[in-house]
């Protein structure tokens, strides 16, 4: 099912942003700086792009699940993400993170999400990124459903694989955390939405109905 997550980027004629190679494996980031939690970190506009890394590793070393919008500036469209930590047992202690990652792929921001693959941060501060039915399941389950050469999947591999190398997203992307809808508290993903801290549906009317963007 591979239109769940190109049909993501609606009105697209997107793609991935500039610079996102098709495919990655394994990549490493020997020069990884230390992160600073939190810094740098705006809420009305993008993470500024070295703060991206930080950003993440922040969250998942504290084990919290992190929601990130990557949006291309070439098309305006957009792709959100959730990064779930994988539990482990006890023993598994000190053998880094593993991420299970979804994609949003439907109008509710809190629901529609399918697995999209999964990336592990190393001890040593390595990152690696896996999509489509290469990702290997720890529970002994199957890939995700999406393709490999879906728009989303290709975004996400291009992302952390700049990442992983110390850079920012893409120069023709950006990334934005989530935030709430000032309004009625609801989730907001879209940028248009987070710049204006107020959701679709209570900009409209003051409302606070269900699914905002
Ligand atoms: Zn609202």
């Amino acid at each position: 099912m591979e239109s769940a997550g190109s049909g993501a980027f609606d009105g697209g004629g997107g793609g991935a942003p500039a610079g996102v190679p098709a495919r990655l494996p394994a990549v490493n980031d020997p020069a990884s700086p230390s992160p600073v939690p939190g810094s740098r970190v705006s809420a009305g506009g993008p993470v500024a792009p070295e703060a991206v890394l930080p950003w993440v590793r922040s969250a998942v070393e504290a084990g919290r699940v992190l929601i990130l919008t990557v949006r291309s500036l070439r098309s305006g469209s957009h792709l959100t993400y959730r990064l779930r930590p994988f539990k482990r047992g006890p023993s598994d202690r000190g053998a880094g993170h593993l991420e299970m990652v979804d994609v949003l792929t439907g109008p509710a921001n809190t629901a529609d999400y399918t697995f999209i693959g999964a990336i592990y941060f190393s001890p040593r501060g390595s990152i690696t990124v896996l999509t489509g039915a290469r990702t290997e399941n720890p529970n002994g389950g199957h890939g995700s459903s999406i393709s490999d050469d879906a728009p989303s999947a290709k975004t996400l591999r291009g992302l952390f694989e700049r990442l992983a190398r110390g850079q920012g997203p893409a120069p023709a992307a950006e990334v934005w955390h989530d935030g709430t809808c000032a309004r009625c508290g609801r989730p907001l993903t879209t940028p248009e939405s987070l710049e204006r801290g107020i959701g679709p549906i209570c900009a409209q009317k003051g409302g606070s109905e269900d699914g905002e963007g």
